[in-house]
């Protein structure tokens, strides 16, 4: 048994995994008699259930064979998914950085599976004294790393990312959801050198898909494969496969887009600097800002009561508020009505 198989529960290790139609046969011409589906078009057929167009096109676009490609019904699935394979229920447990990305606790407690929080530091960097003792605790499966992170928009230092994954014996779960607005390069590269290492990235931020829920997962197949193992079989729909591989056709728009948004980012942020009621502004390597501002609620509930909705983090983080930048003139009635609020 490699490493991988140690660390995946033995249900699942034990598990023969549903076995579909167009898993049995994977041609695409000839009279379909075999899925019980209507021969009427035009949604009529299954999609594929291993999504092998998109896969290979995810494979050109990042320069990433396609046996180290998972697709998921958004992250969000992968996230989930990875809790089934890894952790079993009641005893298993995971690491998180808090404050981050929400899914990660919600589908632990899904999943019945002990969070331990580890704050970030008082850069919003990852704590690497307060972790290192738990890196040898066989009973926590996985560590969760968001980079940048949610919901305040920096990039862990990449040093004490690689720490963990070298030092640490379970899986190493790396969300980079936001990467594509960063320049600092992703791990993708490396997952061929660590065998617990999955990266995740998603077609929800920089491609603008977040309607087609398609998440993706990169990792070695010794991993992937319990991932194919224990999905639903039909995980992502045959419109959204198409509607992704249209968008990987023609990505030179989604560039264009997502270097918009890099320069609407940095010019919020230093248009918000200069707003009364806003005390500080975080640097962000994502598509969104963190702001401090002198009452979150009120600021917040002003902002909503004209129509601009922002999130309201301050429950998580003192006085903050997370900001998405949007377009130039969404950005700008942002600005105005934030201007305007005198506390
Ligand atoms: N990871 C992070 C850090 C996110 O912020 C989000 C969405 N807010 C997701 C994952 C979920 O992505 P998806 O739409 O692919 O499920």
């Amino acid at each position: 048994m490699n490493r991988t198989d140690q660390l995946v529960r033995p249900n699942v290790r034990a598990l023969v995994p549903y076995s579909s139609a167009r898993d049995e046969y994977e041609g695409r011409e000839g009279i379909f008699l075999d899925a019980n589906e209507s021969p009427f078009g035009p949604l009529n057929r299954y999609p594929d259930p291993r999504q092998r167009a998109l896969r290979a096109a995810v494979a050109n676009l990042k320069g990433i064979p396609e046996e180290n490609i998972f697709l998921g019904n958004g992250s969000d699935e992968v996230i989930d998914l990875c809790y089934r394979i890894f952790c079993n229920p009641g005893a298993d447990k995971v690491v998180i950085f808090p404050p981050t990305y929400g899914m990660y606790r919600v589908s632990a407690a899904v999943n019945d599976v002990e969070v331990i929080n580890v704050l970030l530091d008082e850069n919003f960097d990852i704590d690497i004294p307060a972790v290192t003792p738990l890196l040898e605790d066989d009973r926590i499966k996985m560590i969760f790393i968001c980079s940048p992170n949610n919901p305040t928009g920096n990039s862990m230092d990449p040093g004490r990312i690689e720490f963990i994954i070298r030092n640490f014996r379970g899986i190493v779960v790396l969300d980079e959801a936001y990467a594509d607005f960063s320049d600092k390069p992703s791990f993708i590269e490396k997952i061929g050198l660590h065998d617990n290492l999955i990266v995740m990235q998603t077609f929800s931020k920089a491609m603008g898909m977040a309607a087609a829920r398609i998440g993706m997962a990169f990792a070695s197949p010794d991993i992937l494969k319990y991932l194919f193992r224990i999905k639903a079989p039909y995980n992502i729909s045959t419109l959204n496969q198409e509607a992704a591989l249209q968008r990987i056709g023609d990505i030179r728009p989604v560039k264009v887009q997502t270097g918009t948004l890099i320069d609407e980012r940095r010019r919020l942020a230093g248009k918000l600097e200069t707003v009364p009621v806003v005390e500080k502004v975080w640097p962000s390597d994502a598509n969104f800002l963190l702001v401090k501002v002198r009452d979150a609620d009120t600021v917040y509930d002003k902002l909503t009561g004209r129509n601009i909705i922002v999130r309201n983090r301050s429950r998580e983080i003192a006085g903050c508020l997370r900001i998405t930048a949007g377009t130039r003139s969404e950005n700008d009635r942002l600005l105005d009505e934030l201007g305007k609020i005198n506390i």
